[in-house]
């Protein structure tokens, strides 16, 4: 990124940020200067940078130590999907809430028979005069239980074959027709909610992309969720301080969500998880002399070939785009590469930290406990990652979609016959209708 795009950031920081805003005063800030989302365009609060570039504005942010840009699937996933797809009314609704954190946002997209094949989806939407009534079951909705709006994927018409019949909303969620139960999982948190609508109501303005044209619009969310998941994606945009109104982070001092220049030169604990666990590791088994066994030592080395293979990856991915060219097969083996990464470094940790892999602390009061005792409050990143690590196999598309994919698009393999295409979502036998 051009230095003066750089020096203009610093300039700016030096005079907006300041610790005693509260949140809410200083997202409104990083928001309306367009530095919050510095992809978009710069008529709806953007810089018009490249995604390399918003790396860069991330991270200069980062290091100048002030309050990120707010987290979650608003900035991520809603945001860019509004500006691809919206009305500029729907843009004037939506963006500035996301881009100043006053809303929260979750994607109920995943159903208990939909997951790989979301096209299959079942959720019911019925028109109803200017509204639509929405009744069905969401899945694995990460954040749900602090989320003000949800993008909403549901079924507008079963006549139609299944991919045309869905439709795309901005559901409000507050409000008697959807409950939210939390999935308490592996790590002890609950990331995700089941969320269940009965009748809840969305206007029909609130309809993103045209009716019946929600399959288009989700895999611009989709394509978002999976660039979010490269190098550099989600965590170098994470805050601590949860945008919306539902945690109350908004009226908060801001400087106390700032990570200590500590976790901030580890990378914090997502990038210590994936970005960083590579040198972790090494830490580690210095540390307690495993560097010295050879078995050890081997795995570190694949475990940074690895990374590297994928770094170099990702480097031809963007020589790719900057000469115009369309990503290959690269795109559908960094996702791949990445589980992959991940598992190694799970298995890998564990074995250094031998019998003290078994400790974990589940709760946050019970962390700094743990890191006493132990003397090394690397030990909970290690397990934390463990538990976590089957995760990444599952999310933006499981490890075996990513293979279909390389077959069938990479490949050149033929693809299963079917004929969901071509026959209306109520004619397809039950298996067919999702999950299939
Ligand atoms: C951390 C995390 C966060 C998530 N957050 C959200 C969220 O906020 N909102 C949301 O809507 N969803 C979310 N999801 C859900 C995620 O998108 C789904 O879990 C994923 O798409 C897989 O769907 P499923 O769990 O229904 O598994 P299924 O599709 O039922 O798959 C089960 C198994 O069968 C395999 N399989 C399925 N189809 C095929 C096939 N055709 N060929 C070969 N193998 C196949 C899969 O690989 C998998 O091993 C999240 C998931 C995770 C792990």
């Amino acid at each position: 990124m051009a230095d003066s795009t750089i020096d203009e950031l610093r300039a700016w920081l030096e005079q907006a940020w300041d610790p005693d805003l509260t949140v809410g005063e200083w997202w409104e800030r990083l928001g309306t200067s367009g530095w919050a989302a510095p992809t978009w365009p710069t008529e709806w609060f953007g810089k018009g940078l490249s995604r390399d570039d918003a790396v860069a504005v991330q991270a200069t942010i980062a290091e100048f130590g002030a309050l990120p840009a707010p987290g979650g699937l608003g900035l991520l996933l809603a945001g860019p999907t509004i500006v691809t797809h919206g009305t500029d009314e729907q843009r004037r609704t939506y963006l500035r809430d996301i881009v100043t954190g006053q809303k929260g946002w979750c994607q109920l997209f995943s159903e208990p028979g939909a997951g790989s094949d979301l096209a299959g989806l079942q959720c019911r939407a019925i028109r109803d005069g200017d509204e639509w009534i929405v009744t069905g079951q969401k899945v694995w909705t990460s954040g749900g239980q602090y989320a003000d709006v949800a993008m909403l994927i549901a079924r507008t018409a079963p006549d139609l074959p299944k991919h045309q019949g869905i439709t795309y909303f901005a559901l409000d969620m507050h409000q008697p027709g959807v409950e939210v139960r939390p999935l308490r999982e592996l790590t002890g948190r609950a990331l995700f909610n089941e969320v269940f609508l009965t009748e809840a109501r969305v206007p029909n303005d609130a309809v993103i992309g045209g009716l019946n044209n929600g399959w288009a619009v989700a895999n611009t969310t989709l394509a978002n969720e999976r660039a979010g998941l490269g190098a550099g994606g989600g965590s170098a945009a994470a805050s601590l301080a949860i945008p919306g109104t539902v945690m109350g982070h908004l009226d908060r001092r801001a400087g106390d969500f700032v990570p200590d220049p500590a976790s901030r030169r580890r990378g914090g604990a997502a990038g210590a998880m994936f970005g960083a666990a590579e040198k972790l590791l090494v830490e580690l088994a210095k540390g307690n002399g495993q560097i010295d066994n050879a078995a050890v030592r081997q795995d570190l080395m694949r475990l940074h070939t690895m990374n590297e293979i994928a770094r170099f990856t990702n480097l031809r991915m963007k020589a790719a785009k900057a000469q115009g060219r369309a990503p290959g097969a690269e795109a559908n083996t960094s996702k791949l590469s990445m589980s992959r990464i991940v598992r190694l470094a799970r298995d890998l940790g564990l074995r250094i930290l031998g019998p003290y892999g078994t400790l974990h602390a589940y709760e946050g009061q019970d962390r700094g406990t743990l890191d006493a005792a132990t003397g090394n409050p690397f030990i909970s990143m290690v397990t934390e990652m463990a538990l976590f690590s089957p995760a990444p196999s599952i999310y933006g598309g499981t490890d075996e979609i990513q293979k279909n994919i390389i077959g069938e698009r990479v490949l050149g393999l033929p693809k299963e016959p079917n004929n969901d295409r071509t026959t209306a979502f109520r004619d397809l036998r039950v298996g067919a209708q999702g999950g299939s």
